[in-house]
């Protein structure tokens, strides 16, 4: 994490502070939490819409920071405190994130796109780490002030930095990368989310193509080349870029063929050398997330060799097609951390292909956040689901009533179960489930439907 003297510190974020008595104090790491200050600590009172940080600051010292900022326009300071005065408290953390990481000289991946993000970014952390010293997002910290957070916890010796970059709305990537100024950017996919906020797919791409903004000449973008929208809007339009895509098709710098599904792992080939890969994860997406992967630790010379044997130890965050065991002998895919139509596309291409089970349910909540179109999306995932592969169809919410009513045309009506109510789902779901079946769960984050997977795992 960052250590920097109370001086260099208010340099970076641009204090306005004359002279001070405590310009040698040393500051450990950063935090905008006063309920979690380490020792020697910078506290950042970040000044919300229904908490002000600056009530904290005197209660931050007294849990050990060493230094607190201070916002110019907040009245009463306390007197006798290491206090970096600046114009405003959000920008000058995320200034002295930006300085640090040039002090750092570290390489900086930043990874962005609708699904797929903190996959491809821990998949990319583990190979990286097979050669480097890495500092990758944790969990999901992937916004303005998350993505800074982030850049404070490298330490000095940090050699590459791999960064989520979320975004709800236009210019965000925008700002992200030019505060990051990524040497690799990592455009995963173009979906559905936030289809809401920025009303067309093209907008979406739009946006994620901002990823490009903090990029020096020589930098490299990889993208996923099965996607029209991305390809019409990268292909030489960046002449100061090296540009790779990934896919499925042979279109692409990077594809995989005969993507294999075993029952925990998932295996390919590369076309280009013939060689076969393992992930210890489910999903031809996640190959998809992991060829975004192998493409950037080639650009960082890590050696194919490590690049297979990183694989190997990738870890997924929680519930992202995390697969569990259920108390009575069922297998459970929680993938409940979230849902999009693509993500679900993915999932029921997933269950369908997997064998060896005795029955297959798929256990669907609400998409939320898919604006005016939203139940036509729900509708048209109904439509998809093949009764010959799967044997129940669950649906929770009043949005994924509609993956039900889509079901209804080609499931007979046994097999298509709605609910409103969770415990009556989870109620027919014990019912209709047995050992050696396979469930699959998934729900935006809003529906947290991980409580079903925690029910089924319970012993009753
Ligand atoms: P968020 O925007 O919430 O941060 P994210 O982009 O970080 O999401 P992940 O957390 O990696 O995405 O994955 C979330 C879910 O998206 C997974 O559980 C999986 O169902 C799906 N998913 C992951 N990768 C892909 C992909 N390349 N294409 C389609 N769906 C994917
Ligand atoms: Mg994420």
């Amino acid at each position: 994490m960052i250590k920097r003297t109370f001086n260099q510190i208010q340099k970076m974020a641009n204090g306005l502070n004359q002279t001070t008595q405590f310009g040698d104090v040393l500051v450990e790491g950063v935090t905008i939490d006063s309920r979690k200050i380490e020792p020697n600590n910078l506290f950042v009172p970040l000044v919300g819409e229904h908490v002000n940080g600056h009530q904290f600051v005197e209660k931050a010292f007294l849990q050990g920071a060493a230094a607190s900022f201070w916002q110019s326009d907040m009245p009463n300071p306390p007197e006798g405190l290491p206090l970096i005065i600046v114009d405003d408290v959000q920008a000058a953390l995320q200034q002295l994130a930006k300085a640090y990481r040039h002090q750092v000289n570290c390489k900086v991946v930043g990874i962005t796109g609708s699904n797929g993000k903190t996959t491809t970014k821990d998949m990319t952390a583990a190979l990286l780490s097979e050669k480097y010293k890495v500092c990758k997002t944790r969990g999901n910290y992937n916004n303005h002030l998350g993505m800074p957070l982030t850049l404070l916890l490298m330490d000095e010796d940090t050699d590459v930095a791999v960064l989520e970059m979320g975004m709800s709305s236009r210019g965000e990537i925008d700002f992200l990368s030019t505060l990051a100024q990524p040497d690799i950017a990592v455009i995963t996919n173009i979906g559905e989310s936030h289809l809401l906020d920025l009303g067309s797919r093209e907008e979406i791409a739009n946006a994620k193509l901002e990823i490009v903004a903090g990029m020096a000449d020589g930098g490299t973008l990889i993208y996923h080349g099965d996607e029209p929208l991305l390809l019409e809007r990268i292909k030489g339009n960046f002449p100061h870029l090296r540009t790779v895509s990934f896919g499925r098709s042979q279109d692409s710098t990077l594809y995989a063929s005969s993507i294999m599904q075993n029952q925990d792992t998932t295996s390919f080939k590369l076309e280009e050398n013939g060689d076969e890969y393992m992930i210890p994860v489910l999903g031809n997406h996640n190959v998809l997330n992991a060829l975004a992967a192998i493409l950037t630790a080639r650009e960082l010379q890590v050696s194919e060799s490590a690049i297979k044997e990183g694989l190997k130890t990738i870890q997924l965050t929680n519930m992202r097609m995390e697969m569990v065991a259920g108390a009575n002998g069922e297998k459970i895919i929680n993938d409940a951390y979230n849902a999009s139509p693509t993500s679900v596309k993915a999932a029921i291409e997933l269950v369908e292909g997997m064998t060896g089970f005795n029955h297959k349910h798929l256990v669907f909540g609400d998409m939320l956040e898919l604006g005016p179109q939203e139940e036509s999306f729900h509708l048209k995932i109904g439509e998809i689901i093949n009764p010959n592969k799967i044997n129940h169809l669950y649906t929770f919410g009043p949005l994924a009533k509609k993956i039900a009513e889509g079901a209804h045309k080609q499931f007979s009506s046994e097999n298509v179960h709605s609910f409103q109510d969770k415990s009556a789902l989870i109620l027919k779901l014990k019912e209709l489930s047995e050992a050696g079946d396979l469930i699959l769960v998934k729900a935006s984050r809003g529906m947290k439907l991980e409580e079903v997977v925690s029910s089924l795992q319970a012993k009753s």
